[in-house]
């Protein structure tokens, strides 16, 4: 809970990766400082899938997965059936917010040709709008190695285009939900911040791949199409969250588990 708002990870496929082949540059020496951050074989996990915000009456997923495809080697096709372990249908969701247009986050818009969450209200800002929908029509060439999945938001999204809105500046989208630009990772990257009384979480999308990357600055970024403009974005978020007390979730934090930044003795961690 963010005070009276209710946050659910829905998990859509899982997998793992060698750390030091994902993260170029780093050393088995390295990792051993994150070694909480690995799994009990060593192996770094990766969640693909949403996250579902009640707030009011609304039902709000964030992203909608990787729907029947398999990307990097994780097969997606689990969030319809864990959004009804949530409780929820896909006629139940009221809005569907896009942190970006990647293909592993707009995998369940639409099936068949027909919009899966029929009485949803899809958004996302007007930058990725333009880059992925406009200029480029869009080949999306960072995940490569996929199976079965479309590399074409228009693709994924053509059934919910009259259901379909854009925003292009910060601030308050929807009760207790607000948005805020965090470009770099694709041109219209943004973060979503959803507060209620004094509690308040923040869900970066791929801004942030792995919590190792809120921990030190240095680390090397994962797919990010401007990667001087992601290092920057994220390590502003990075500063902002450090002791803030606010939940941190991203959109492939390790089995959709938010969790916080804190720091002591110079050194910042992440806990659960
Ligand atoms: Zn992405
Ligand atoms: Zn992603």
């Amino acid at each position: 809970m963010v005070g009276d708002i209710r946050l659910d990870g829905v998990v859509d496929g899982e997998g793992r990766f060698q750390p030091t082949k994902t993260f170029r540059g780093s050393t088995p020496e390295m990792w051993e400082q994150h070694r909480d951050l690995l799994d009990a074989d060593g192996m770094l996990p990766f969640t693909m899938g949403a996250f579902l915000v009640r707030t009011g009456d609304r039902a709000v997923l964030v992203d909608s997965g990787l729907g029947d495809a398999t990307v990097m080697g994780i097969a997606g096709g689990r969030m319809l059936e864990n959004l009804a372990k949530l409780g929820l249908g896909a006629g139940d969701i009221t809005d569907v917010l896009y942190t970006h247009l990647h293909t592993d986050h707009i995998g369940w818009s639409t099936v068949d040709g027909s919009p899966t969450f029929p009485n949803a209200t899809h958004r996302c800002h007007a930058n990725e709008w333009q880059h992925f929908m406009v200029d480029t029509k869009d080949v999306d060439e960072v995940y490569a190695g996929s199976v079965n999945a479309p590399r074409n938001a228009f693709h994924h999204l053509n059934a919910v285009l009259e259901r379909f809105e854009t925003f292009d500046s910060d601030g308050p989208l929807l009760p207790g939900i607000d948005v805020q630009a965090a470009p770099g990772h694709t041109p219209g990257s943004t973060v979503v911040i959803i507060s209620s009384g004094t509690e308040r979480a923040m869900l970066l999308g791929d801004a942030v791949h792995c919590p190792v990357q809120l921990l030190d600055a240095e680390w090397a970024a994962l797919f990010d199409l401007d990667p001087v403009l992601a290092r920057r974005t994220r390590n502003a978020l990075a500063a902002e969250l450090e002791n803030s007390g606010t939940t941190v979730g991203f959109s492939h934090v390790p089995h959709l588990t938010p969790g916080r930044v804190i720091s002591a003795e110079g050194r910042r961690r992440w806990v659960l």
